[in-house]
């Protein structure tokens, strides 16, 4: 896309960390996903004086994703990460800063928000909130001491360690079976393991599952321990219907299988505890994306929304941006958009 804007505003970088702290931006957008990411182009093309905080890397939970078939113009064979590479180009373009920062604690009240990171301090007029939600753990024993090392949340990125192996993967929803269709491009073997008889997946995405000659399905079952030292060796499940325990062991000749956990997601709203209203973790917004305190947004998974998918995401930014903007006016005594 064309920019705008001409000479430096071009040049801008996701900086490392450390901004002037003594800067006040119109906007704050905690969160490189596709809500903050909206925010952020939206935000910065209404030249709003914006920043974009992440923490590790922009993206959100759609990097984890191979494939985006339902995001309105996806094209043949999107994945998350080209969606989001192109998202963050745009908003790069239209001059929104990002850096990257980890936040500590968030002062929200007055009228200058104050965001204490890692790095330094950020202060803005208006903060929308696009923080997102993480793959849930099964909190079994040994699933944390074998994260990375066969025990993953991404089949995007960890698919190709498999190749030719097994795989398992935990979970009924949409994710775990379309991750798990996916995971069939590499193992020779994927079998689902389901707390239940039947998949929570959408009927087509079940369809093609059953279809599919190497997906595999262990009912009733959870995973009560997973084992290895240094890597994952074997793994104990239990049929919840019959109490049953069976202990899968990595083949010999592979010495290890993977283990993809896909159970849901839990909303990363631990700063505002206290801070904004919130229902059962999620944070409570109106259909402006306001929450209760006056200049502070919520965008995306992060809400108590009933559909988190990228299109609701993108929409949840784009409207948090337009109303911060407007308070940033009522703020300052402005019509909108003078
Ligand atoms: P989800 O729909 O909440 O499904 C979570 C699955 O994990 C369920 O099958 C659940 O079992 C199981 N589960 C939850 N806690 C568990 C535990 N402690 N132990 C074992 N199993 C557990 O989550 P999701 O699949 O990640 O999807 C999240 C949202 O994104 C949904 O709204 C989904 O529709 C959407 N999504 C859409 C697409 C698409 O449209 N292509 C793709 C991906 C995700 P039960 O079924 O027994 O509750």
């Amino acid at each position: 896309m064309a920019s705008i804007f001409k000479g430096d505003i071009n040049l801008k970088i996701i900086s490392k960390g450390g901004k002037n702290m003594s800067e006040i931006y119109d906007v704050v957008i905690i969160g490189q996903g596709p809500a903050g990411l909206a925010a952020g182009i939206y935000a910065s093309r209404a030249r709003l004086k914006t920043l974009m905080i992440e923490k590790e890397k922009a993206g959100g939970q759609i990097v984890t994703t191979a494939e985006v078939a339902n995001y309105p113009g996806s094209i043949e064979n999107a994945t998350g990460p080209s969606l989001v590479a192109r998202m963050v180009d745009q908003a790069k373009e239209f001059g929104a800063e990002g850096v990257l920062d980890t936040i500590l604690d968030v002062e929200l009240e007055g009228e200058i928000k104050v965001l204490k990171g890692e790095k330094g301090e950020y202060r803005a007029k208006s903060v929308i909130i696009a923080t997102g939600a993480n793959p849930r753990p099964i909190g079994c024993p040994g699933e944390k001491e074998l994260t990375g090392r066969g025990v993953s949340y991404c089949a995007t990125c960890d698919a190709a360690f498999f190749e030719d192996m097994e795989v398992y993967v935990v979970g009924g929803g949409d994710t775990a079976v379309e991750e798990g269709l996916y995971l069939t491009k590499f193992a020779r073997k994927v079998t689902i393991i389901h707390r239940r008889d039947e998949l929570r997946a959408a009927k087509s995405i079940q369809e093609k599952a059953f279809e599919n000659e190497k997906m595999h399905f262990m009912w009733d079952s959870v995973v009560e321990e997973i084992k290895g030292d240094g890597i994952v060796e074997s793994m104990v499940v239990k049929n919840v219907k019959t109490g049953e325990l069976t202990e899968i062991v990595a083949d010999e000749e592979d010495g290890t299988f993977g283990i993809f956990v896909f159970i849901g997601f839990i909303p990363a709203t631990k700063l505002f505890e206290g801070k904004v209203d919130m229902e059962n973790g999620y944070i409570i917004t109106d259909e402006d994306m306001k929450t209760n305190i006056p200049g502070v947004f919520a965008a995306g998974d992060v809400r108590v929304k009933s559909l988190r998918q990228v299109v609701t995401a993108t929409a949840d930014g784009a409207i948090a941006a337009v109303q911060a903007g407007k308070y940033i006016d009522a703020l300052e005594g402005k019509e909108y958009g003078k």
